[in-house]
This record gives structure tokens, sequence and C-alpha cells, in this order.
């Protein structure tokens, strides 16, 4: 499905449940935190080969909660007027600039750190 499908179905699934009186960008912002931290949640504790097996024996309800996050976050955007697909590229330019390939490759140092 491309981009401006998903955001057209999630524009009719809040349309045909009356929420966009709840979609301002304070609790759009907070939907994003709180699904984010259900992905997080799936991987309290774990360590090393935990994860992996999370990864696996979870994976339909990490893919479930990433889907969270994504509606939340395309929401975010529909709502506000923001052209995400826009934003994104522009980030990625900026973060190009941030993190040049040949400094940072193989380095996961913030960018004021190395
Ligand atoms: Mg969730």
């Amino acid at each position: 499905m491309e981009l401006q499908q998903l955001l057209s179905e999630i524009k009719n699934f809040c349309e045909d449940r009356d929420w966009d009186q709840y979609h301002n960008p304070k609790d759009l912002a907070i939907g994003i935190s709180t699904e984010a931290a259900e992905l997080l949640d799936l991987f309290r504790f774990k360590n090393g080969e935990e994860i992996t097996q999370t990864m696996f024996e979870k994976r339909e309800h990490i893919e479930d909660e990433l889907a969270d996050v994504l509606f939340f976050v395309l929401r975010f955007a529909q709502m506000n007027d923001i052209d995400i697909k826009v934003a994104l590229e522009n980030k990625l330019k900026k973060n190009a600039m941030k993190y040049p390939a040949d400094k940072v490759k193989g380095i996961n140092k913030k960018y004021n750190e190395y």
C-alpha cells in the first residue's frame, strides 16, 4: 500500500469513529510515545540471545506495536498538515550532514562525540 493510500485509510478509520476531536498535537504525541513504550516493554530485562528469541516468539506483537507507532506518526502528520515524506527526506539530509559517512562509518557515537 502506498503512503497516500495509508493516510487515506487512517483518515477514514478516524472519521468513521469521530476521533478527530481527540487528535490534537499533544494527544497524538502522547500516542507516539506510549506506543513506542509498548514496543520497548516487550524487550524489558532481555539481553543478548533473549532479544533474538523475543523477536522470534513475539513477532506479531512486535509488528502490532510498531504499526501502532506508525499510525500515530502518520496521524500526527495528517492532522497538522505535515508532509511526512518531505519531512523525512529533509531530516535524512540533515542527518547526512551531521553524520558524514567518511567520519562515522562503523562508529555509533552521537554527532557531538566524534
Ligand atoms: Mg499498542
